[in-house]
Order: C-alpha cells, then sequence, then structure tokens
C-alpha cells in the first residue's frame, strides 16, 4: 500500500470511527432524553388534573369534574386518562364514575403504595408511556385536604393515570438522527476534501522524490524536485536534495569523463556513472596487481599460469589453453593448460602460420561457424581463440574452450576486458620474453638449435658436484658428420651450414623433453639420454643415424644427403665421471670413423687406450 492509500485508509477510519461514535452516543442519549422528556410531559398532565380535580373540589364543582376530566383527555398526544378513588374517598363520598375505580395492578398499587408508576408498552404497532401519580392528603398545602377528607396526613386519596402516544415523537427523534447522520457524513466528506487538498502537495513531493531517486539510482541526475508547499523543512528538503544531485551530477560528469580515458572504451555497458567508476577503479587496481604480480613471477610459465587465471576470472570459460606463438621459428607451443587433451593439430603447432588466429591477427569465433579453424581438433563445443601481440616476434593466442553456448554471452565484452588487462601487462611480458631470448641465445647454438658447448660444460660439472648417492644415468652419444669437410669444399659453406641445421633438426626431433643434445663444436654434437638404458640409447642412436641419411638438402637442381657416425658410452657404467663417459663416446666415434664410417658402435674400454695412443703418436 502507498502512502496516497494509507493516507486515504487512515483518514477515514478516524473520521467513520469518530462519527458512528458519536452518532451512537446521541442515539443512546435521546432516547433515554425522549423518555424522560415524555415521562415528565405525561406526569405533568397527571399534575394537571389532580390540581385540577382540587380547584373542582375547592369550588364546589366536584359534580362537573366529568367535563374536565373529557376535555384534558382529548389534548393531543394523550391516549387516556382516568381516575381512581381510594378506599378512603370511596367510603367517605360513595364509589364514584366508573372511570373513578382502579383498573389495574399499578393503580392498585399506587393507591396502596403512595409512590408514581411508570410503564412504556407497545400496541398495534404503536409506543405508550403510562404514568400513574398519586394523590395524597396533606394538611399544609392550600387546601388543607383534610378540612374535607377523613384521612390521616399523608393518605393516598386517589390514583391519576395517563397514557401518552409517543410513536410521534419517536418519528420525530429518527427524523433528528437522520439528519444527525447526513450532517455528519457531510462532515467526512468535507473533512475528507480538505484532507486531499491539504496532503496532495506532501503526497507529490514524495511521489517527485521517489521519482527523482529511481532515476538517480539509474544514473540520471538531472531530475531535480520542485514543491508548492510552503512549510520551512520540507523546502529544506528540496533545496539540499537538489544541491546534492547538482554536485553528483558535476563530479561524477567529470570522473565519467576521465575514467573513460583511462579505461578507453572497456566497461561502457555500465549506465550508472557511480557504478561506472567503482567499476574502473576496480579494473585499475586489478590489472595494476595483475602487472605486479607478473613482474615478480620467475618464469614464463608462472605467468601463463596467471595470464590462464585472469582469463578465467573474467570469461569463465570451461576449460582454457594459453599458447605462446614464436613468429621467428614459426612454432606455438602449449603456455598453460588446465585441459590434458590435445586442442590443435600437430600441424598448427609446428607451423604457426597454419593457426588460424596466429595468421589473421583476429578473433576466431567458433559460434559463429562452428569448423572456422581445420586445426582444432578438441572435444568441447565451442572454442574461441583470442590472439594478442606481445611484439613482433612473440604472440600469445588464448583458447576458451566451452560446451555450453550461455557462456559466451556478451563474450565481446569480457574480451576487451582481458585484452585491457594484456595490454597493460604487455611491456612486462615483452620484457620477460626477451630476458627469455637472451638467455637461450647465450646457451644455444644458432645453427643447430642445440645448446652449445658452454651450456654442455656447465651441465656436465653440475652434474660433476653431484653426490653419487644422487646421480643420474646418462647414455651418452658422440655423433659426427662424415667427409663434412668434403660438403664444404664440394658445395660450399652455405650448404655445409644447412647440412649442420638440418642434423640439429633430426637430433631435436629424435630425442626427450629430459634430454640434453649439444653442438660439441664444428660438425661434432653430443647427446645425453636422460635415465637411458643401453638398449634404449642404441635405438635411438641407431634411428639417428637412419633418418639422418634418408634426409634430403636441395642444392640447386642437385639433392644431396649425407651419413653421421656415432659412438655410445654410459654413465656411471663406462667412467666415474659425465666427462669422463664423454671422451669414451669420442673413443667409441674414433672407432666408428676407423671401421667405415656411418654406423653406431658402443664403447669399449679398449677404444679408449687406442684413441690415446693414436693422440699420442
Ligand atoms: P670425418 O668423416 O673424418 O669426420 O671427415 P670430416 O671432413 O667431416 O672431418 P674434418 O674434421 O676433416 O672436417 C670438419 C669440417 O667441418 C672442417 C670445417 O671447415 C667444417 N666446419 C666446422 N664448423 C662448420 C660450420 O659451422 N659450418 C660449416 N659449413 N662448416 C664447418
Ligand atoms: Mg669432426
Ligand atoms: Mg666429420
Amino acid at each position: 500500500m502507498n502512502t496516497k492509500s494509507r493516507i486515504f485508509v487512515f483518514t477515514v477510519t478516524i473520521l467513520v470511527g469518530f462519527s458512528v461514535a458519536i452518532m451512537i452516543n446521541t442515539m443512546f442519549y435521546f432516547k433515554n432524553y425522549s423518555k424522560n422528556r415524555i415521562i415528565e410531559k405525561t406526569r405533568l398532565i397527571a399534575e394537571i388534573v389532580r390540581d385540577g380535580l382540587t380547584a373542582h373540589m375547592v369550588s364546589g364543582t366536584m359534580d362537573k369534574r366529568i367535563i374536565f376530566l373529557h376535555s384534558i383527555s382529548h389534548t393531543k398526544g394523550i391516549k387516556q386518562l382516568w381516575v381512581a378513588r381510594s378506599k378512603y374517598v370511596a367510603k367517605q363520598f360513595g364509589r364514584g364514575y366508573d372511570i373513578e375505580q382502579p383498573r389495574d395492578s399499578i393503580d392498585k398499587n399506587v393507591l396502596a403504595t403512595g409512590k408514581m408508576a411508570t410503564r412504556i408498552y407497545e400496541k398495534k404497532g404503536k409506543t405508550f408511556i403510562r404514568v400513574t401519580i398519586p394523590y395524597i392528603a396533606s394538611a399544609f398545602g392550600d387546601p388543607d385536604c383534610l378540612k374535607c377528607h377523613n384521612v390521616k396526613q399523608g393518605a393516598v386519596l386517589g390514583a391519576i393515570s395517563v397514557v401518552y402516544n409517543i410513536s410521534a415523537v419517536n418519528k420525530q427523534d429518527a427524523k433528528t438522527l437522520a439528519k444527525i447522520a447526513f450532517i455528519t457524513l457531510l462532515f467526512i466528506l468535507i473533512a475528507l476534501l480538505f484532507a486531499k487538498i491539504f496532503f496532495n502537495p506532501y503526497l507529490t513531493f514524495f511521489k517527485n522524490l521517489e521519482r527523482s531517486l529511481i532515476s538517480a539510482r539509474k544514473g540520471n541526475f538531472s531530475l531535480r524536485i520542485g514543491t508548492k508547499i510552503k512549510t520551512k523543512d520540507v523546502n529544506v528538503i528540496a533545496k539540499y536534495y537538489n544541491l546534492l544531485l547538482e554536485k553528483f551530477s558535476n563530479t561524477l560528469g567529470n570522473i565519467e569523463s576521465k575514467l573513460a580515458i583511462l579505461l578507453g572504451g572497456v566497461g561502457q555497458s555500465c549506465v550508472d556513472p557511480l557504478e561506472k567508476a567503482y567499476y574502473t577503479i576496480d579494473m585499475l587496481s586489478r590489472v595494476s596487481q595483475f602487472k605486479r604480480a607478473i613482474e615478480l613471477d620467475a618464469t614464463l610459465e608462472q605467468i601463463y599460469k596467471r595470464i590462464a587465471e585472469v582469463t578465467r576470472e573474467i570469461v569463465s570459460p570451461d576449460e582454457l589453453v594459453v599458447c605462446s606463438v614464436d613468429h621467428k621459428q614459426n612454432c606455438l607451443s602449449i603456455g598453460y593448460a588446465s585441459v590434458n587433451t590435445q586442442v590443435c593439430k600437430d600441424i598448427a603447432v609446428e607451423n604457426a602460420q597454419e593457426c588460424r588466429a596466429c595468421r589473421t591477427h583476429n578473433y576466431v569465433l567458433s559460434e559463429q561457424f562452428p569448423e572456422i579453424c581445420p586445426n582444432y581438433c578438441g572435444s568441447f563445443k565451442y572454442y574461441c581463440c583470442l590472439p594478442y601481440t606481445i611484439t613482433d616476434r612473440y604472440e600469445i593466442v588464448i583458447i576458451l574452450l566451452n560446451n555450453d553456448k550461455e557462456k559466451l554471452d556478451n563474450i565481446e565484452e569480457k574480451i576487451s576486458t582481458l585484452k585491457y588487462y594484456l595490454e597493460n601487462a604487455k611491456p612486462i611480458i615483452g620484457s620477460k620474453l626477451l630476458m627469455r631470448e637472451l638467455k637461450e641465445r647465450s646457451i644455444r647454438d644458432n645453427l643447430s638449435g642445440l645448446y652449445n658447448r658452454n651450456f654442455l660444460d656447465e651441465f656436465v660439472e653440475k652434474i660433476n658436484t653431484q653426490s653419487a648417492r644422487h646421480q643420474n644415468r646418462y647414455g651418452v652419444m658422440m655423433i659426427d658428420i662424415d667427409f663434412f669437410k668434403k660438403v664444404n669444399d664440394t658445395y660450399g659453406h652455405e650448404v655445409g651450414d644447412k647440412v649442420i641445421e638440418l642434423i640439429g633438426k633430426t637430433i631435436r626431433n629424435s630425442i626427450r623433453e629430459s634430454d640434453i643434445a649439444a653442438r660439441y663444436g664444428g660438425e661434432e654434437f653430443v647427446v645425453l639420454m636422460y635415465e637411458s638404458t643401453p638398449e634404449y640409447t642404441m635405438k635411438i642412436a641407431e634411428n639417428l643415424r637412419t633418418i639422418f641419411s634418408e634426409q634430403k638438402i636441395q642444392v640447386g637442381r642437385k639433392q644431396i644427403s649425407g651419413t653421421i657416425s656415432i659412438g655410445v658410452s654410459f654413465f656411471p657404467d663406462d667412467a666415474d665421471a659425465l666427462a669422463e663417459s664423454i671422451k669414451c663416446a669420442d673413443a667409441a666415434l674414433y672407432h666408428a670413423k676407423n671401421s667405415g664410417r656411418n654406423r653406431v658402435v658402443r664403447y669399449k674400454p679398449e677404444m679408449l687406450k687406442k684413441l690415446q695412443s693414436n693422440q699420442h703418436r
């Protein structure tokens, strides 16, 4: 119920309640008043009759009393009138007329007790009142009754009864009450009209205030409130409320335009400027926290994980993958994945140009065309690939995976929020990538893409310092390209370089993540196979040899191929130190070269002695 209805109900209840109370009270009072008035009137008539009879007695015209009684009984409203002689009068003056005999028990009672009696009764739908008064003998009045009557002082000489028809009076009373009711009703209506006139400006004021507050809640502070009410308090409320709106409107307008610059269009769907300000400040604080967190992250993997966390917070996908793209090497690698299953086909991983998002630098939304990317092989119904360029060389692709279409609602806005995070973090991610690149460069060999000699020496040194108990097993390969000098001499250095690139790629593809492959020098390479058995190492070495020999290098119109020789040893089986094991593998390689090349030779102790004796010669 609103205030208007409340005021109406309250006023009507008060007025009607008050009026009904007055009406009940009036009716009650009126009835009593009327009854008493009639009784009084009837008693007065009875007393007139009594005094009239006394007058007849004194004037000696008692024989004419009937005329008197008749004339009185014809008075308007009087239904009946009679007198009753007491036994004393009847004994002294005789029985009298018939109308002078006691008629009922009331007469007898009044004659016996000397007390007035009253009775109201109904007959044939009419209401009557009967009053019977005693005629008491007194020696102290004028005339002295005892002069003529042989009775004692206070004896009852007779009873005078008057019956009065009060129906007419009752009708009159009902009319009067109806008039009062009508006037009361009129008063209620007038009071309601006045209440309406009085309260209406207040209700309008509240209504305007309500409308303005609702509009302010939605961010529109332009609805000012006015009032025709002259009271000071209401005017003060209206004035300060309008001033407050003015202040909000001015300050928020400024804040809004400045915040819009800060966020560059992100979060523009908020209409309420206060909400928008809160959103912006919250966003800036989150982005600053995000930036600080990734600044302190030690590895790129941690950064990718953090990007995944922030993506999950903003977009809430079922699962997600963060890929890192190296455009120079044209490869795409998984930085973070919340699923174990493959999402992109190998072809896109090996050749980043196959990835639609990388190639187009545009969002790829499967919602538009289900098979928009031919290289998607995940099991999720919907995917969304978001590329973000970090530097000329590096790019990040976030793949959102969803089964629920509803999660794609408002995706554009969420993407722009995510983009804002990444845009702000871009310099930091870029510098981290550059640092990793520099670090990589210091430990990698450019041509083969394998670790360089420095890295290998440091690694071997580290393994050497490990206690015997913690030492791991390694299968060691020493690889050398056969007749490489001849390749250089015949086809030139550039072709020689291509051969080195090819052997690097072949080695990389043949070993596991945990293995270490390094360019030992010139066209020699070392592979350390972590926790590998002799059988497995020999198998990989043999594979390597075969695969390399089967590969072709285009030289003009010609295709050439080469072979490699591999010496294999085991640490700690063949030597106590890893560096010594490398020497053993070198001795086995020497043996491979001497026994015809293009082969894999397993180290034997005499091979080292033979190598040493040859070197001394
Ligand atoms: P073998 O079968 O006995 O190993 O004969 P080989 O010719 O391969 O061995 P040798 O040691 O005689 O020659 C190695 C050559 O490799 C000498 C050097 O010019 C060449 N070389 C070393 N590093 C590079 C390089 O980075 N690029 C090119 N193109 N050639 C290189
Ligand atoms: Mg060599
Ligand atoms: Mg060689």
